[in-house]
C-alpha cells in the first residue's frame, strides 16, 4: 500500500501565467498553457481508474481517461479525436469550464492530493490540434434529408449544431450578431478566452456542414413559426443577454454601465484597441463593479487593463459566498482588484455634467440562511458612507431577451421569462421546438449550456428518426 502511494504523484504540474503586474495592463491571455513536456508529465499522473468518476462529473461525458492516456503515449491525433467525439469546443472548455467543481472535483486524486489538471490537458490537446495543418476530415453520418434550425451560436447552439450535423441532419445556425459565438465573443474577455480560439472552434462546427447565418435576429426577421415552415425541428439557444439593473437613484448617470454593455464594447467591439477599432469606451480612474460573479471579475479586470487606477468589487455578502471561480478571484486579486465585501450601494451622485462622481453605500452583515442556502445579507443601520468613483459597472446578472418568447405565443414561458423545457431533453411545450442553455436555466456555465445542447440534439435526432 505504501509502495502504491509512493508511485502516485500528488502534485499537479503548474501552468505558466503572465506576471500580475504585467498582465494587468494588457489583453494577452493570462494563462499560457502547458508545453508538450508539461502536458505529458501531468497526463502521466492519471491512474486510469476503473470507476471513471471524472467522466461522470463532466456534463458532456468526455471520455477523460482515454484522451489522457493517448496524450501520455504521444498519440496526439487519437487524443484529439476522443476529446472531440464528445466535445466540439475543447479549446473553449479547457479555458473557461469550472473543472474544479465538475470533473476535477470528483477525480480520485482529489482525495489524496491535487486532482489531474483535466482542463489544462483538454486545452493542450485542442491547441495542439488547431496548430496542425493536415487535419483529418471529421466523420459525419450520411445525409438524413431532415433540416434543423438552431437559433443562437453560443455554447448550447454550437454544441447542438455540431452534434446534429454529425448525425447527418442539415443544420442552419442563426446568429443575431455579426459574428458567431454569443457570450463567448461578447462576454468573456480576450485575456481569458482569446477570440481566435472561439472562431477556430466555430470553423470546426462549420466544417461539419453547418450553415451559419449571421445578422439574423429571429423574432424580428422571422418568427419561430415562420422558421418551422422550412425546417423539421428547431433548437432555441438564445442565451440570457438582457442585463438586470440596480434600480437605485442616480443609476442613469453617465459612467454607469451594465456589465453587458461594458464587456460588449470592450470584447466584441474591441474598445481597448480604439481608435484602430471604431467603438470607444470611457473608463475613469476609480471604478466600482457591483457583483462578485465571473462577469464582475471580468469587468473589473477589463477596467484595470483600460487604465483604471483603483478598481473595487463591491459585494453585499462575504468572500465565502462570492460566486466567481476561485481561479478568477485569485487572478483579479493578484492584479490589484480590491474586494469591498459586505457593502451595498444605496444611490449615486453626479457632477455638473451628469457624470457619476460618488456612490453612497451601506455596510451589511450576514443573517440567517435564505432560500439559496447562503446567509442573507442584512443592512447595518446608520452605516452609510460615500465612495468616490467615476465609473460604475453593474454585474448583477442577466435575464433572457424577451423577443422570441413574446413572438412565440403558444410556447410556455416561466415568470422569469425563461422558456419552459424538459430538463432531460430540452423539449418545449411547442411541437417541433426544443430549447436549452441560459434561455431555459437563466445565466449558468458554458459547459452546462453545452450539456443541454447535447441532450437536445440527441432528442431531436430521435424525433426526426421516428417521424
Ligand atoms: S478520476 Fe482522475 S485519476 Fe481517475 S481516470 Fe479520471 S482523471 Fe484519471
Amino acid at each position: 500500500m505504501a509502495d502504491e502511494k509512493q508511485k502516485i504523484n500528488l502534485n499537479r504540474v503548474s501552468m505558466p501565467k503572465q506576471e500580475p503586474g504585467v498582465r494587468a495592463r494588457n489583453f494577452n491571455e493570462v494563462a499560457q498553457g502547458y508545453t508538450m513536456e508539461m502536458a505529458m508529465e501531468e497526463a502521466s499522473r492519471c491512474i486510469q481508474c476503473k470507476k471513471r468518476n471524472c467522466v461522470e462529473g463532466c456534463p458532456v461525458n468526455v471520455q477523460i481517461p482515454d484522451f489522457i492516456l493517448a496524450l501520455r503515449d504521444g498519440q496526439m491525433w487519437d487524443a484529439a479525436r476522443i476529446l472531440k467525439g464528445d466535445n466540439a469546443l475543447p479549446g473553449i472548455c479547457g479555458r473557461v469550464c469550472p473543472q474544479e467543481s465538475q470533473c476535477e472535483a470528483v477525480c480520485t486524486l482529489a482525495k489524496k492530493g491535487a486532482p489531474i489538471a483535466i482542463g489544462r490537458l483538454e486545452r493542450y490537446v485542442a491547441d495542439w490540434e488547431r496548430a496542425q495543418n493536415d487535419k483529418p476530415k471529421p466523420e459525419v453520418a450520411p445525409p438524413t434529408g431532415k433540416k434543423v434550425a438552431v437559433v443562437g451560436s453560443g455554447p448550447a447552439g454550437l454544441t447542438a449544431a455540431a452534434d446534429l450535423a454529425k448525425m447527418g441532419h442539415q443544420v442552419t445556425l442563426f446568429e443575431a450578431l455579426h459574428v458567431a459565438g454569443g457570450v463567448l465573443m461578447y462576454g468573456i474577455p480576450q485575456f481569458r478566452l482569446p477570440k481566435e480560439i472561439v472562431q477556430g472552434e466555430v470553423e470546426y462546427v462549420k466544417s461539419l456542414g453547418v450553415e451559419l447565418v449571421l445578422d439574423s435576429v429571429i423574432g424580428k426577421i422571422e418568427t419561430v413559426d415562420e422558421l418551422l415552415a422550412d425546417y423539421d425541428a428547431a433548437f432555441l439557444a438564445l442565451g440570457a443577454g438582457a442585463p438586470m439593473f440596480l434600480n437605485l437613484p442616480g443609476e442613469n448617470l453617465s459612467g454607469i454601465y451594465s456589465a453587458n454593455e461594458f464587456l460588449t464594447r470592450t470584447n466584441l467591439m474591441k474598445a481597448y484597441l480604439f481608435p484602430e477599432y471604431d467603438t470607444p469606451i470611457k473608463v475613469g480612474k476609480k471604478v466600482a463593479v457591483i457583483g462578485a460573479g465571473n462577469v464582475a471579475m471580468d469587468s473589473a479586470r477589463c477596467a484595470l487593463r483600460q487604465g483604471a487606477e483603483e478598481v473595487y468589487i463591491v459585494y453585499r455578502r462575504s468572500r465565502a459566498e462570492m460566486p466567481a471561480r476561485m481561479e478568477e478571484l485569485e487572478n483579479a486579486e493578484e492584479e490589484g482588484v480590491i474586494f469591498k465585501l459586505l457593502t451595498n450601494p444605496k444611490q449615486f451622485f453626479g457632477d455638473e455634467n451628469g457624470w457619476v462622481k460618488s456612490m453612497e453605500c451601506y455596510e451589511m452583515e450576514l443573517g440567517e440562511p435564505d432560500e439559496s442556502g447562503r446567509r442573507r445579507p442584512v443592512k447595518k443601520e446608520g452605516s452609510e458612507f460615500i465612495m468616490e468613483v467615476d465609473t460604475v459597472v453593474s454585474a448583477l446578472g442577466t435575464y433572457p431577451n424577451p423577443l422570441v418568447p413574446s413572438t412565440t405565443p403558444d410556447m410556455e414561458i416561466s415568470k422569469k421569462g425563461t422558456i419552459v423545457a424538459d430538463e432531460e431533453n430540452g423539449k418545449t411545450s411547442k411541437p417541433k421546438v426544443w430549447a436549452g442553455g441560459d434561455i431555459v436555466t437563466g445565466a449558468a456555465t458554458v459547459i452546462s449550456a453545452m450539456g443541454a445542447g447535447k441532450r437536445a440534439a440527441a432528442a431531436i435526432d430521435k424525433y426526426l428518426k421516428d417521424t
